[in-house]
């Protein structure tokens, strides 16, 4: 038997082997001693080799903690028993690895589960994934020069579980940081790809003789990582896939360009602070009813449209739901009946659905029958023809679960009750049979029982010892001849008789053909739904959309958007807008909204400045947010929005604000300041924030500076820069506005109402934060002393009152602490403490 494991193992060397034994999986060896710890099993020994197994009902409770763990699982079974004393035959059936799960119990289903390929050849570099649960199959050529930005910012977007990857590749200097990521890399040599296979594999797949259709030609590059893709796939036993169908060949042009920095500085599905989804735009705008549809929304707001046609077709669809309330809440009713069809779909196409899957199918097309009922279908419109065509098919397929399926069917094939009375008439009087053999078999029993005269035999079955007699044990011995003893028990006897056997017997011999038949009759129509697989993916993608469109009205209606009216235009002018994320965190109405317009034809630049905790961050994100959602078919929260279409919006954060990522930071800020200058077309919005903070002042303030003048005379995208560098308010050119976050004052103390105002800060207030922060007394009296030392040749009248406004502001204080103060509850000791703080703080002593 080891030597049995042993070969197996040897295959699949990179995966914790499962080894069917009876009623277990066992683990050995190496892998028994690490899953036992990862596990917690124990770990026990057999002939002095190490072992741990867990029981198979429970495997897959198992498999997703592997999964969670990162690990690939290479289940072995038995596949033929053994003939006399001899060892079962084994084979590996299936491989489960994190980017191959199939199984919807081990998957999130709010968002896509990708495997991805990344293969070059020597020129180019090819990028492939898919969702083997639903079917989504994306490939893409990394453009020279830029892959690493590019695959940074697809892992960004598509979150991969796994990795297939050339060895080669993952030596190099451009895609090493995929070893730091937490994803699980399968590291192929060179020689496994290649592109004449690749090209054979994808016709294969598609049953196609070319791939023109999907406007691939013969040499795409990007061949080479799909169809890797697929022999991986193969290699796992994972099955002809008929689900996969098509592929979609992506490139720049596909989206609004997002890179990965930006997707993490907007905080779009994860936020900065602990990678989570709360504080995020997917947390805001997820109204959606349907897995389907949360898939698709967070798709669409990482990747939202790049054309006009389709932002106004989404615009126009939000609209008119927005302005039907009453469809709008009945649409939401019905989807939350609508189970994820796309996930059903694919375990059809690979032969793993069972009969409560067909049901759930069937109730979500009955869904879907609803919504078609209560909507235009000028809304459910996804251009690809004929509605109604497709529609009545799909009511044909509802039909035939309906009427073959039981309704609660059981989720296993081997022990019937899968198949409803009605469907078949074979079945159906196989079925008399059965209940006229339990009939028989009951009259017998009440004729033992009258013939003996013993009235406690009862006709009991279990699963040992099949039907039997039960006998107290008082009447036992009164038993006629032919009752044969099976069994004794404290207070009974157990009989059976020949006739009971031989009735027994048909019975049993009928209820196996039953199920045998059942299956047979279920695996047809199986078999059937597997041939309207592509229709069934079809009506997903009009369901998931409709979900989308139906999220962003309610959105709409929760917050009070507006419909953005969209052109092919170089402003963008919002009146009264809001930070979509931050409005919904504070107490409602407590936001301030602010109102802004830039122009890449005209004034293009706009440079805020204003002290810390002014809204300066706020608000950049705030024309970022909008403008994004703009684009991806969402109103936005404003009061009115102009939103000229953008080719990429690009949002970057000054390195000490970028505390979440741990790299070296001033040399990421500079990377990614550079990629920006390199690659922001006219067409493009630039959000920067605080550039230049990561290093020295002078030389900070020198670069932000440069880079402000390239942007203005280079490229001129529409550009929000917010600085704490008041020097740089100084720059004169006809394309920059200087705007500024308001400061007022009030009693001494400084208030910051949110507000952008025009032109420049008059001070940067930093002693005067350092101070409400509880900076020592003696440390901002000092820092006021340098700083009116300093100013002193170009003193103005506003930093002078700067600074006597942050040393009235701690007398401020205090009193108000001396306010507070509860004396009741204070030792005199105490007290006295306080009291030398206080003259400490105020600087009264040294
Ligand atoms: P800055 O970048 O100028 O330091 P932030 O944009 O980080 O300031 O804002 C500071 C705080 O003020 C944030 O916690 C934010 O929630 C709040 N805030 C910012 N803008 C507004 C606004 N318009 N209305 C209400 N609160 C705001
Ligand atoms: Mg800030």
């Amino acid at each position: 038997m080891f030597r049995q494991y042993d070969r197996q193992k040897e295959s699949y060397k990179d995966s914790v082997l499962l080894f069917r034994m009876g009623d277990f999986y066992e683990m050995f060896k190496s892998d028994a001693i690490e899953i036992s710890r990862l596990l917690n099993l124990t770990l026990t020994q057999r002939q002095g080799v190490p072992m741990c197994g867990i029981p198979y009902y429970a495997v897959d409770n198992y498999i997703a903690r592997l999964l969670e763990h990162g690990k690939k699982i290479a289940i072995c079974e038995q596949v033929e028993m053994p003939k006399g004393k001899g060892l079962a035959k084994r084979e590996v059936v299936e491989v489960v690895t994190p980017g191959t799960i199939i199984n919807v119990s081990h998957l999130d289903n709010r968002t896509n589960n990708y495997l991805a390929a990344l293969v070059g050849n020597g020129k180019n570099t090819s990028l492939a994934y898919v969702d083997l649960s639903t079917g989504e199959f994306r490939a893409t050529v990394l453009a020279e020069n830029s892959e690493k930005e590019l695959l940074r910012r697809e892992i960004a977007r598509t979150n991969p579980r796994e990795v297939i990857i050339q060895e080669v590749l993952l030596e190099s200097d451009k895609y090493s940081f995929l070893g730091d990521l937490d994803v699980v890399l399968d590291c192929q040599p060179d020689w496994v790809f290649d592109l004449r296979q690749s090209r054979e594999r994808l016709l294969k797949q598609f049953q196609t003789a070319n791939l023109k259709a999907f406007g691939i030609d013969d040499e795409e590059p990007s061949i080479l990582a799909a169809g890797a893709i697929l022999n991986y796939l193969d290699d796992k036993h994972k099955g002809v896939l008929p689900h996969i169908r098509s592929i979609e060949i992506f490139d720049e042009s596909s989206a609004l360009g997002l890179d990965e920095s930006t997707i993490r500085n907007l905080e779009i599905v994860k936020n900065l602070h602990d990678g989570g989804s709360s504080f995020t735009l997917l947390e805001t705008l997820d109204h959606t009813k349907t897995s389907l549809g949360a898939r698709k929304l967070r798709r669409r707001i990482l990747q939202p449209f790049p054309e006009l046609a389709s932002i106004v077709l989404h615009h126009e669809r939000v609209e008119k739901l927005y302005r039907s309330q009453t469809t709008l809440a009945k649409l939401r009713d019905l989807l939350s009946g609508i189970l994820d069809i796309e996930r059903l779909s694919a375990r059809i196409a690979m032969d793993k659905a069972h009969a409560k899957d067909l049901i759930a199918v069937r109730d979500s097309l009955t869904g879907a029958f609803g919504i078609r009922d209560i909507v235009e279908d000028s809304l459910l419109d996804d251009g690809r023809g004929d509605l109604e065509a497709l529609f009545s098919l799909l009511f044909t397929l509802a039909e035939m679960f309906d009427k073959s399926l039981m309704e609660e069917p059981s989720i296993l094939l081997t022990e019937g009750r899968l198949i409803k009375e009605g469907w078949d008439s074979k079945l159906d009087e196989m079925r008399r049979k059965n209940d006229s053999g339990e009939k028989i078999l009951k009259d017998y029993a009440a004729e033992e029982k009258a013939a003996s005269g013993i009235n406690s035999i009862k006709l009991k079955y279990n699963r040992i010892i099949g039907y039997f007699f039960e006998v107290r044990k008082g009447q036992a011995d009164r038993v006629p001849e032919r009752f044969r003893r099976r069994q004794s028990l404290a207070q009974c006897e157990r009989f059976t008789t020949e006739k009971l056997g031989e009735l027994e017997a048909e019975i049993n011999s009928i209820k196996e053909r039953i199920i045998e038949y059942e299956q047979e009759l279920f695996l047809s129509i199986r078999e059937e739904a597997k041939k309207h697989v592509s229709e069934l993916l079809r009506l997903a993608g009009i369901i998931s959309d409709i979900d989308v469109v139906q999220a962003f009205s309610h959105a709409a209606t929760e917050y009070g958007y507006v419909r953005p009216r969209m052109i092919e235009d170089s402003r963008i002018e919002i009146e009264r807008g809001r930070h979509p994320i931050v409005e919904c965190h504070i107490p409602h109405g407590s936001f301030v909204p602010n109102s802004i317009s830039i122009d890449s034809d005209g004034v293009s630049f706009a440079l805020i400045t204003g002290p810390n905790m002014a809204g300066k961050s706020t608000i950049l994100r705030q024309v970022a947010l909008i403008t994004l959602m703009a684009h991806a078919g969402s109103f936005v929260p404003a009061d009115s929005a102009l939103i000229g279409l953008v080719d990429r919006i690009y949002c970057r954060v000054g390195a000490t604000d970028n505390l979440a990522r741990g790299e070296s930071t001033f040399l990421v800020e500079m990377n990614e300041t550079a990629n920006i200058l390199r690659s922001a077309s006219k067409q493009s919005l630039v959000i920067m924030d605080e550039i230049g903070r990561g290093t020295g002042t002078a030389d900070g303030l020198a670069i932000a500076k440069a880079v402000c003048e390239y942007l203005l005379t280079q490229t001129t995208p529409k550009t929000l820069f917010a600085t704490h560098y008041r020097e740089l308010t100084k720059i004169e050119h006809p394309h920059l506005i200087n705007l500024s976050m308001a400061v007022h004052e009030k009693d001494g103390l400084l208030i910051f109402p949110k507000t952008l105002v025009p032109g420049p800060a008059e001070a940067s207030y930093g002693i005067h934060v350092g101070s409400m922060a509880g900076l020592p007394e003696s440390v901002v009296r000092r820092a006021q002393e340098l700083l009116l030392s300093q100013e002193a040749r170009s003193s103005t009248e506003t930093t002078r009152k700067a600074v006597q406004i942050s040393l009235f502001d701690n007398r401020e204080m205090i009193l108000e602490k001396l306010r507070d103060l509860e004396l009741d509850n204070l030792t005199p000791m105490e007290s006295l403490q306080i009291l030398a703080r206080w003259q400490k703080e105020l600087n009264l002593v040294s």
